[in-house]
């Protein structure tokens, strides 16, 4: 598996990051749908919300600590989305777990 987000992790393509460390990059999404728009991405290859196994558990709290810490830095904690798209179904095109951080505008409906 070598998508784009593993060659960002492994410093082949560019990247805006917002966060990283051991386990964890967040970097701004090219095409961002909101004025604030971040990919949470763990480094590990895991394809998707599906096939991530027990022992990657921790690694969802992590993200979630990630996104609570960029939710202040960029001021939209009255109101953000956390989401990944599990399935070209659902909308996923880079197979490679990552999950939206989005915010700053009104959100209604999911869709
Ligand atoms: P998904 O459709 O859930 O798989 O999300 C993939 C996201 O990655 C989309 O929102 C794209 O805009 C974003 N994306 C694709 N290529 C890049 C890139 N090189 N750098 C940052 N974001 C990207």
């Amino acid at each position: 598996m070598s998508t784009v987000f593993s060659k960002i992790i492994k410093g082949e393509l560019p990247a805006e990051k917002v966060f990283e460390n051991e386990r964890i990059l967040a970097i701004k999404d090219i095409f961002p749908k909101a004025p604030t728009h971040i990919l949470i991405i763990p480094k590990k290859e895991i394809p998707d919300l599906q096939s991530l196994q027990p022992e990657d558990y921790p690694l969802l709290g992590e993200i979630v600590a990630v996104a609570q810490e960029l939710a202040k830095k960029y001021k939209i904690t009255d109101g953000y989305r956390l989401i990944t798209n599990n399935g070209a179904q659902a909308g996923q095109t880079i197979f490679h777990l990552h999950f939206h951080l989005m915010g700053g505008r009104p959100m209604t409906t999911l869709g």
